[in-house]
């Protein structure tokens, strides 16, 4: 049986790879490909998740597509509209046809003499396996395993009578209604969670070893509730993303050069949220500087409004053992429980997990380095989609997905066929890939590529600056080794000057 050939293979149907083809389809019009994804729905992360609150914690104008505006002045959206609107984007730009559900990609082996990826793909419904081939492999796998989430060891854990759920394993059948909850953990989710459990819950703890950064922002933009009565949605949607990354930015750029007066000023946002007297050191008082770690954002206030009501309190300490009743603590104290939340966080995950291997040689995607945050160094004609962890992650898959569309413009002008980052610098030193301390990245940053510590090895976390740096550099980086295979066809258009990013301009406006 011959084996089906594309020209570009998207892995992942999740908000990074619909934004995929829908710039393939609108960049490089010619060239064929399809979506292998691994569940049987779009969406990904906003599908996936179905835990009582379910949202986003950055703003809908940056998380949405620039090509697609998010109509509203809803700044924070559930989960389920999310994933509508992706789902709805791949509709209405007829990506949703190109997609193979249940199908997930296991290896790619990358030929140089044929310059093609040959792909192993398992049938997640019927346990079948097949090959595919394609000339480029563009994984959009997110960054952590659907599998399994991240559970430290908690001793005695099985000898409590209660009920123990994973936030990522949350099902709309679990009933927390009259529940005495625990809520283990700090960060995004956890807070998230919370609100929500409270209302119908009989109480609700959450149990962290250290607090985070929490910080109130409201709900519906106001500078979009003015814009989009006044304006139409094409001069609102730009007006309010542009702020919203600025304001994203000054946020990150203050809390790394002033660290002093931003933890007083949060400190301070949160005094007035609290009720009076409330132990702020204790519980809201990090032992890191703003932005080492992920920031957790509450809209209008609603977690500190549930410790406010009584409904919601909150223990810093560390768990001795699981009873048959509850949690024991290093302080002494019991937590008593009919429902445990393991808010313990991810595992994280590079490439999908998917085996690579070039011209027989497998590679170790932890000893590699990352080529503008996109492509890994000695592995041809592959990106993956990577956003930003300060700013909607949009932003950054969005960025990518423009400049492999760019490369591979260029390489069709050229008659390339083969594109190879390569760090011919030999001063370039490992820098860690994700720029935050949090324990669940710190475990596994020897699985991801590791930045380097100059342009075009280190990505910033800067939209502004890494669009303008797309923009202005030309596609044939020194660091990209360009190549074309003997049998390969002529080029199919006469070449020019070289070209930058910005050759690739689209008809629709990428703010
Ligand atoms: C609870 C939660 C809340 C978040 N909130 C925000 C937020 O507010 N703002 C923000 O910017 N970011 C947020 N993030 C980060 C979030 O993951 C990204 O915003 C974004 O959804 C990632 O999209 P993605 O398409 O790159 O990856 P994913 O959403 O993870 O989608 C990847 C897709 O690839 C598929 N896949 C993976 N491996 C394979 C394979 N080998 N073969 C075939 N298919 C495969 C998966 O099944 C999945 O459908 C949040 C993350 C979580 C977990």
């Amino acid at each position: 049986m011959t084996r089906e050939h594309v020209d570009v293979l998207i892995v992942g149907a999740g908000i990074s790879g619909i934004g995929a083809a829908c710039r393939l389809r609108e960049r490089c019009p010619g060239k064929t490909f399809a979506i292998v994804e691994a569940r049987g729905a779009i969406g990904g992360t906003w599908d996936l998740f179905r835990f009582p609150g379910i949202r986003s914690d950055s703003d809908m104008f940056t998380l949405s597509y620039p090509f697609r505006p998010w109509k509203g002045a809803q700044a924070i959206a559930d989960g389920r509209s999310i994933r509508n609107y992706i789902e709805e984007t791949a509709g209405a730009l007829g990506v949703d046809e190109r997609i193979r559900f249940h199908q997930r990609v296991v290896a790619a082996e990358w030929s140089s003499a044929d310059s093609r990826w040959n792909v192993q793909i398992e049938r997640v419904d019927t346990g079948e396996t097949f090959e595919m081939s394609c000339g480029f492999l563009f994984s959009c796998t997110g960054y952590y395993r659907y599998d399994e989430g991240h559970t430290p060891e908690f001793e005695g854990i099985e000898r409590f009578g209660g009920e123990v759920v994973h936030p990522q394993f949350w099902t709309d059948d679990i009933d927390h209604s009259g529940k005495r909850i625990v809520v283990i953990g700090s960060g995004a989710t956890a807070i998230t969670l919370i609100p929500p459990l409270a209302e119908r819950a009989a109480h609700v703890t959450m149990l962290q070893r250290s607090p985070s950064y929490i910080i109130s922002l409201p709900a519906v933009d106001p500078l979009a509730r003015v814009l989009v009565r006044a304006l139409p949605t094409r001069f609102a949607y730009p007006l309010v993303r542009g702020k919203n990354v600025l304001l994203a930015l000054a946020i990150y750029g203050l809390s790394r050069h002033r660290p002093a007066e931003v933890r007083r000023l949060i400190r301070m946002l949160n005094r007035r949220r609290l009720p009076p007297g409330y132990d702020i050191d204790t519980h809201f008082k990090p032992s890191y500087e703003p932005w080492d770690q992920r920031m957790c954002i509450v809209p209008d206030g609603d977690f500190f409004d549930s410790i406010s009501a009584g409904r919601v309190s909150v223990v810093t300490d560390r768990i001795t053992t699981f009873t048959e009743t509850g949690i024991a603590l290093e302080s002494g104290a019991a937590l008593e429980a009919d429902m445990v939340v393991t808010a313990t966080g991810l595992e994280l995950l590079p490439i999908g997990g998917i085996r690579l291997s070039v011209d027989g040689e497998d590679v170790d995607v932890g000893q590699t380095f990352a080529y503008r945050g996109m492509m890994l160094s000695g592995v041809p004609n592959m990106a993956y989609s990577f956003g930003y962890t300060n700013q909607s992650w949009t932003l950054g898959s969005d960025l990518t997905a423009r400049e492999v569309c760019a490369i591979l413009s260029h390489m069709d002008r050229y008659g390339h066929t083969q594109c190879t980052p390569r760090v011919r610098d030999p001063e370039v030193t490992p820098v860690q890939f994700i720029d935050l301390s949090s324990g669940y990245v710190r475990r596994a940053m020897d699985r991801f590529p590791k930045q380097g510590s100059r342009d075009p090895w280190r990505r910033e976390q800067s939209y502004t600056q890494n669009r303008r740096a797309f923009r202005r550099r030309p596609i044939d980086d020194p660091a990209l080794a360009f190549s074309r295979a003997a049998s390969a066809a002529p080029p199919r258009r006469r070449p020019g000057p070289p070209r930058s990013g910005r050759d690739d301009r689209s008809a629709v406006p990428s703010p």
